[in-house]
């Protein structure tokens, strides 16, 4: 009943070929070493055994490595080893009666079983009836189980069983030339014992073991490994790469087979949109980020220049250009020589393992090439952003992965890079006048600016790195517009309660007329103190407190009463008395009175003032650009209907001109013995705006 076991044994006669010359100098072989690879399947999947039908499934396949180096003469045999094998066989049969049903399944796979000691395999020449090789290891244990369903109960039962392949072969003629014996053959079951409707069909290819091995080689050139893709600011093609493939003989000399040709192909090549991660604006192009170029004799070139194909009529290398389209562009690049005699070759990077080779010479977990990354000295994937310098505890990175700042920009017209250490800011200027500021805040805060064009930043959006598809990316990245304000005419960053990021800020609003005020103490002039000012709010920065506000002094007779002055210009408060005093102590209110009516006219009404109050906008570090200065009176402690003028000259308030690292008050704000604090220390959570600024939208 176990008809499988028989439709394995391919048993027959040797096939005699045509008496063929031999072959007196392939006596001289020492040893061979080969391959043979077979498969095998039913040529009906239904027979009949007697009057049972029987449905069967079969596929099978079978391959090894040889090693013959044990020679005997007369007859002439190599007999050797098998090196690597495997075996796979599935198998079910069906037979069905009235009745009854046998179903009998196997399937295994893997190498074949071991066999101490013995001959595993062996070339034989026949004289003149040719060669053959036997397989004589070539079985493999399994399991088989049969399911005997008898009026629909189930009978499993399982046993172990053999599975051989390739008991017997075919010979072979010998080669007219050179020293590859090579056959195919197809053992059909009319060639076998039995009449099992299986045909294995199988290939052989032995040679020489000390044969020269070719193999195709590109070149790990100085030009490969310091290569990065590049582009114009037009979309046109970068510096390009030259790779030369080259067929080289394990033994050093010469290939002894001809190339008919080079096949060169460009693979999973990258369609990043336009030429870097800003420009152009809201690119949609999906071009190819590289192709390939040739030159010199006969070759063909793909239409989307993916594939180059050319016939050699001599040597043993070809030349082929690879042109970037993209500054961050990346492909794989794949190389096979056609030989005249034996398979083809496919190149690999010389001394690697791996066929082929990516573009540009980078990891294989990597869009960006190695040399960049060792320039930058950075470790790190793709979609990382550490830059860390300004170091921000909370707020670690620009919002630009690494691959992005690779990539890069287009500024001013030029081709920049991000730095991966230290963070990366855009802003597009379009008044032209902050430069001193951008300047300015620049050096404070050790926050790479980085200045566009208009075309190069999106002033609706202003997404500075929305050109991707593929791209390793984190987040969208925001620049920052600058613009005239051609409503009022204050500085006005979106929120001067700070923004969250760039990403939420609409603009930096820039009046016509320069901003005056006393320069700061380093000498910056007080607009350029004033903007930057402004970009820390654009970066997350709020005020060192709240609470100063506008107020209007209004004489009453010999009193002079406070009023809240609203942005409309109304009073509003029921007026509180007020003590004025000087710095120094003394009592200035009747002076002050005196004065205004002095002037006459509205003015002898009263007065406007801006008042600062304890740990309001005036509080903390005084040395801070983040400090208002502008006060004209300011609170005293412990005496709430006192107010003291603040004087040019006798106690007017410092400019800030840097960026304060911690919520102290300093200078003017410093409490000491005989001298007390003006404003105090900021409110809890401000001041230290060094470690609220934030560039990253992330
Ligand atoms: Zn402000
Ligand atoms: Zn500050």
């Amino acid at each position: 009943m176990h008809l499988l076991a028989s439709l394995l044994c391919l048993l027959g006669l040797p096939f005699l070929s045509l008496a063929q010359g031999t072959r007196p100098d392939l006596l001289e072989v020492k040893a061979w070493r080969g391959t043979i690879t077979a498969t095998g399947k039913l040529v009906d999947d239904k027979v009949s055994v007697g009057a049972t039908p029987v449905e069967l499934s079969y596929s099978g396949s079978f391959s090894a490595e040889v090693l013959l180096d044990q020679f005997e003469n007369e007859p002439a045999v190599w007999s050797g080893r098998v090196l690597t094998s495997n075996l796979g066989v599935s198998s079910t049969m069906k037979a069905t009666s009235p009745h009854s049903k046998v179903e009998t399944s196997y399937a295994t796979s893997g190498p074949v079983d071991a066999q101490d000691g013995s001959v595993e395999a062996k070339l034989e020449f026949h004289g003149e009836q040719g060669w053959s090789l036997y397989i004589l290891r070539n079985s493999r244990r399994t399991e088989e189980t049969t399911v005997t369903t008898v009026d629909g109960k189930d009978y499993p039962a399982r046993q172990g069983k053999t599975v051989h392949v390739l008991k017997n072969i075919q010979n072979f003629p010998y080669p007219d030339k050179g020293f590859d014996l090579e056959g195919t053959a197809e053992l059909t079951a009319s060639d076998s014992a039995g009449d099992f409707p299986v045909i294995w069909q199988y290939t052989v290819h032995l040679f020489p073991v000390d044969r020269q091995v070719l193999a195709l080689e590109i070149e790990d050139s100085s030009a490969y490994q310091n290569w990065r893709p590049s582009a114009t600011r037009e979309g046109g093609a970068g510096a390009p790469l030259e790779l030369k493939a080259t067929v080289v003989g394990s033994d050093g000399k010469i290939p002894n087979t001809r190339v008919k040709g080079f096949v060169w192909e460009l693979e999973k090549t990258s369609r990043e949109p336009g030429v870097t991660m800003n420009y152009p604006l809201n690119a949609k192009d999906n071009r190819l980020d590289m192709e390939l170029t040739t030159q010199g004799g006969m070759f063909v070139l793909s239409p989307d220049a993916q594939r180059v194909e050319r016939a050699m009529s001599e040597g043993f290398s070809d030349t082929v250009s690879v042109v970037p389209f993209d500054w961050g562009g990346w492909a794989d690049l794949k190389v096979t020589a056609i030989m005249e005699v034996g398979p083809p070759l496919v190149a690999k990077l010389k001394g690697a393992s791996e066929e082929g080779l990516r573009l540009p010479k980078r990891a294989a977990d990597s869009k960006i090439a190695d040399v960049w990354k060792k320039q930058q000295a950075v470790p790190g994937p793709d979609d990382s952003d550490f830059d860390n310098i300004p170091a921000v505890p909370a707020h670690t990175g620009d919002g630009l992965t690494l691959y992005e700042e690779y990539r890069g920009f287009y500024a001013k017209g030029q081709h920049v890079e991000g730095d991966p250490m230290k963070k990366d800011l855009f802003v597009l200027d379009t008044t032209g006048i902050v430069d001193g500021g951008l300047k300015k805040f620049e050096k404070e805060s050790k926050i790479i600016i980085h200045r566009l064009d208009q075309g190069e930043m999106d002033e609706q959006t202003h997404l500075i790195n929305q050109n991707r598809t593929k791209g390793p990316h984190l987040v969208a990245q925001h620049g920052i517009l600058i613009k005239f304000n051609n409503d009022t005419n204050n500085y006005m960053a979106c929120d001067p309660q700070g923004a969250a990021s760039p990403g939420s800020v609409k603009a930096i609003l820039v009046p016509h007329a320069p901003v005056t005020g006393p320069a700061a103490p380093d000498g910056t002039p007080y607009a350029d103190v004033s903007f930057a000012h402004e970009l820390m709010h654009a970066l997350g920065v709020r005020h060192h407190g709240d609470g100063d506000y506008d107020a209007y002094w209004k004489i009453e007779g010999n009193t002079v009463k406070e009023y809240r002055l609203e942005q409309d210009g109304s009073l509003s408060g029921r007026g509180v008395p007020i003590e004025i005093l000087r710095e120094n102590g003394d009592v200035a209110t009747a002076a002050f009175i005196a004065h205004r009516q002095s002037m006459g006219g509205e003015a002898a009404q009263g007065q406007s003032q801006l008042v600062g109050v304890e740990q309001g906008e005036s509080s903390g570090d005084d040395t801070c650009m983040m400090r208002y200065d502008r006060n004209s009176v300011h609170l005293k402690p412990g005496q709430p209907n006192a107010r003291v003028s603040i004087q040019l000259g006798v106690n007017e308030e410092p400019v800030g001109y840097r960026i304060c690292t911690s919520s102290k008050g300093t200078g003017i704000n410093e409490s000491k013995p005989g001298h007390p604090s003006r404003y105090g220390n900021a409110a809890t959570g401000r001041g230290n705006c060094a470690d609220k600024l934030k560039v990253s939208d992330l």
